[in-house]
């Protein structure tokens, strides 16, 4: 078994470099153009003759780009595109051909989700300057002879990076087993995507690791036991409230004024912006301030969701989540920019493929359950619940609770029959969780005692965390 990861480092590229990464992006973008001009010109003449083959798949597109290289550009004395990768061109071609594929799987009922449009014409606004290259016959290198903050492509050669690559580098060296005999490496690069990213050139390492050892997993469950599940419920003025079935609170992350002050600050370097005169040097400038603002706040959300995912999946082994309509919510624009900010989406999905990393069972409650408006105490149901009540108190039994609480509970009682039904909860739909939850369940047995010295250790620290990046 294996898994799919990804290593982003910042590139600082010399101004050779940079001018090349440009080349090579606007490459991309140029072949993917072509070759989409070339598969609607196919299409049109096959209206008058049934004949005409369209190109669609990856072999037909990777030929068409070629032999177009060889008459736009060999054949007219043009070299620039000697100074990049060849793979450049031929993920772009890649590219195309999955969105065709894609396309056409969509319109058959084929892929699950939101309709897909046929492609479009990539420009300069839509899409900024981005290649990818695979690794072929071991192109890329991290860390070469020139340092270990050095990352290596081909035709453009060793450029530094910003991070320190040294996990990514003991993934890719081969291990030694007890008779000192090398042994196949835990991770192998499959390809790196350099972009241009608010300002900064990133480049992107897609990595096929190993699977975590037994005992950084959790222990399979015996059939039946639900006990200790948690639920988690996500809101807007607390973002994440946890707890157990037995209704103890494990996890709560404030919404914090963090992003509310970068807002304002966002609001003030946009402002400056909007007085620079168009096409100045410092409206340049401010348009790279505002981007790199952009930036830091996106790598501090990024940063926090990791911390609260990595804090659910390592400490509980069973959880429930909201099937939460979250593109329906972000139609109610009011709530939408409260929303992006909680990031649920982002959320839902680093719960996904973070539980099968650490063989959590992550199953996912029917969109329209109501655990906002169930009393945890004696099941009653009320039948409106305002947003701004944060205080649940129940008609019935009189139980007065935290709202976010009450529903974390509710969905972690849920257990049992998500667990019964067929499927196991896994409903591919428009809801943030369309995973397979039940297939992500661990297949070892490895052993129970870590997991409880990490859930001790973490409670200690969730409090201290949360605050200091909040
Ligand atoms: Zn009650």
């Amino acid at each position: 078994m294996s898994r799919m990861t990804a290593f982003q480092f910042t590139l600082q590229p010399t101004a050779e470099q940079e001018t090349l990464f440009k080349v090579a992006g606007g490459a991309a973008r140029l072949t993917y153009n072509v070759l989409l001009g070339q598969v609607k010109d196919a299409l049109d003449s096959r209206e008058w003759d049934p004949a005409v083959k369209v190109p669609w798949t990856n072999f037909d597109l990777i030929k068409a780009i070629n032999s177009w290289k060889r008459a736009e550009l060999v054949g007219r004395g043009l070299d620039w595109h000697k100074q990049i990768p060849t793979l450049a061109f031929e993920e772009a071609a890649v590219d195309l051909s999955r969105a065709l594929a894609d396309f056409s799987a969509s319109r058959d009922g084929r892929l699950p989700g939101p309709k897909r449009n046929f492609p479009v014409f990539k420009t300069k606004n839509s899409s900024p300057y981005s290649f990818r290259v695979r690794n072929q016959n071991g192109c890329l290198l991290i860390g070469t002879d020139s340092g270990p903050r050095t990352i290596k492509l081909p035709k453009i050669g060793i450029i530094k990076v910003r991070e320190d690559t040294r996990r990514l580098r003991r993934m890719l060296r081969p291990g030694i087993d007890e008779s000192g005999d090398r042994t196949a490496p835990r991770a192998v690069i499959t390809s790196v995507t350099v972009k241009q990213c608010r300002g900064r050139w990133i480049a992107s390492f897609r990595v096929t690791a190993d699977d975590f050892h037994p005992d950084r997993r959790h222990a399979v469950r015996s059939d039946g036991d639900v006990s200790g599940s948690v639920g988690v419920d996500l809101g807007l003025i607390d973002l994440v409230v946890a707890a157990t079935d037995e209704g103890r609170e494990v996890v709560r992350v404030e919404a914090s004024k963090t992003f509310q002050r970068r807002q304002d600050g966002l609001a003030r370097h946009q402002r400056a912006l909007e007085r620079k005169k168009r096409g100045s040097k410092r409206r340049r400038e401010a348009v790279r301030k505002v981007a790199a603002y952009e930036g830091r706040t996106a790598a501090i959300r990024r940063h926090r969701l990791h911390e609260v995912t990595n804090q659910l999946v390592k400490n509980h082994d069973l959880l429930v989540i909201e099937n939460l309509n979250v593109l329906g919510m972000m139609a109610n624009h009011k709530l939408a920019k409260a929303l992006a900010d909680a990031s649920f989406g982002t959320i839902a999905r680093m719960l996904t493929y973070k539980a099968g990393w650490y063989g959590v069972t992550l199953l996912s409650a029917d969109r329209f359950y109501p655990s906002s408006k169930t009393c945890s105490g004696c099941g009653a149901r009320k039948k409106k619940l305002a947003l701004s009540e944060r205080l649940f108190s129940c008609d019935e039994c009189g139980l007065r609770i935290d709202r976010d609480l009450n529903s974390a509970i509710n969905l972690a009682r849920l257990v049992a029959v998500l667990l019964e039904r067929p499927g196991r909860g896994s409903s591919p739909g428009p809801g943030p969780v369309s995973g397979r939850p039940g297939d992500q369940c661990a297949t070892q047995a490895p052993k129970r005692h870590r997991q409880s010295k990490i859930t001790a250790a973490a409670e200690g620290l969730t409090t201290a965390r949360t605050d200091r990046v909040a």
